[in-house]
């Protein structure tokens, strides 16, 4: 498909200001046109496919907290490079979610930061419909003004999802003190993207200090495990049965040893309870959780998915950050998977949860 005349037009807006930054996505005059967009297509059919895993920031929003802009890819002043990405590896849409550092804002600064953000990222998703949707953003560290938000996000600002870290400055998220939150997004039936900002209390302790990036590379993916755990040994999955969370990063390593949660209920039954309505292994796939493709290989895709059900998995490519570009492939090159399997992982499982028109 070319490129519109709308993006070929903004692409050179965005030379004129930004300067030379973009020019390695750019065609200069005579130079040969712009990689074409890969169409990903299954059995004949073009697949929309969509990533719900792509960040990005609002500057005016970090500014209200003198927040850092993390990293120059999260910007959208200029998406010609994002979009460039995009095309290259075969994503139609993104889901963009923003990385929660306001959860230790007082209330009125973070009311006045969610409202900036939230209307900006309405702007974003304005300026490219076709490209971009939105998670909603929300102050989880005040609950019921964070339901306020979330409300006005979806009922006059039109998202269908609304984002938030596995825990809020180190309260679990199965809290009850978050259930008029979690009451809130099962009412207006959002999918509640979840992810990880690491597991920060084990810093000071210096054991994810040193080689490897250990905070992030199994930081993030222990968040994840220790969240979902609590959201299910806590019942608060009981609770609200008609909550959808997506999991960042595959859901950590929970989809990788579940088992181990159903046998702590037979081997240690005094140290269990109240029970969950059920076994922990049937909460990956009963439709309440669901998770990204970010696990790397075609075999632990094949086992996530053999863990939920494929039903429960959607594209995500962590887009600036550089783990992966590949998703497309390896949801093609996953064994076992129908067409019709692999359509809903590629876009239709999101596009239905989001709203996205197919
Ligand atoms: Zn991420």
């Amino acid at each position: 498909m070319p490129i519109s005349g709308d993006l070929l037009s903004s692409a050179m807006a965005g030379i004129a200001f930004i300067g030379c930054a973009m020019t390695s996505v750019t065609p200069a005059p005579g130079a040969p046109p712009q990689a074409r967009r890969r169409e990903v297509v299954v059995n004949g059919k073009r697949v929309k496919t969509i990533d719900v895993h792509a960040h990005c920031i609002v500057p005016a929003a970090a500014a209200v907290i003198n927040h850092p802009l993390e990293a120059p890819g999260l910007l959208m002043h200029d998406t010609s490079t994002r979009i460039a990405a995009m095309d290259a590896q075969g994503i139609d849409v993104e889901a963009l979610s923003i990385n929660p550092y306001w959860y230790r804002a007082d209330r009125d600064a973070a009311a006045h930061l969610i409202k900036v953000q939230n209307e900006t990222l309405v702007e974003f998703r304005a300026a490219s419909p076709d490209r971009f949707v939105a998670f909603a953003t929300a102050a989880l560290q005040h609950p019921d003004l964070a339901a306020e938000q979330v409300e006005y996000a979806v009922k006059k600002l039109g998202f269908r999802g609304v984002g938030v870290a596995g825990s809020v400055a180190g309260e679990e998220l199965a809290n009850p003190r978050f259930h008029p939150f979690w009451a809130k997004c099962e009412e207006l039936g959002v999918l509640v993207f979840m992810h990880p900002l690491g597991t920060r209390e084990l810093e000071p302790s210096g054991r994810l200090a040193g080689s490897g990036l250990l905070t992030n590379t199994i930081g993030n993916p222990l968040e994840t495990t220790i969240a979902l755990s609590h959201l299910i040994f806590e019942g608060t999955l009981d609770r609200f049965p008609g909550l959808k969370i997506c999991a960042a990063h595959g859901g950590g390593f929970l989809p990788s040893y579940a088992n181990r949660s159903d046998a702590v209920i037979r081997c240690f039954p005094d140290r269990v309870g109240p029970l969950p309505k059920k076994n922990p292994t049937a909460y990956l796939r009963d439709g309440q959780l669901f998770f990204d493709t970010i696990v790397f290989t075609p075999e632990a895709l094949r086992h996530l998915i053999a863990e939920s059900g494929p039903g429960q998995i959607m594209i995500g490519t962590d887009y600036p950050f550089p783990w992966t570009s590949t998703e497309v492939d390896l949801v093609l090159n996953t064994p076992g998977l129908s067409d019709d399997q692999r359509i809903a992982i590629l876009g239709g499982t999101a596009a239905r949860l989001l709203g996205i028109a197919p």
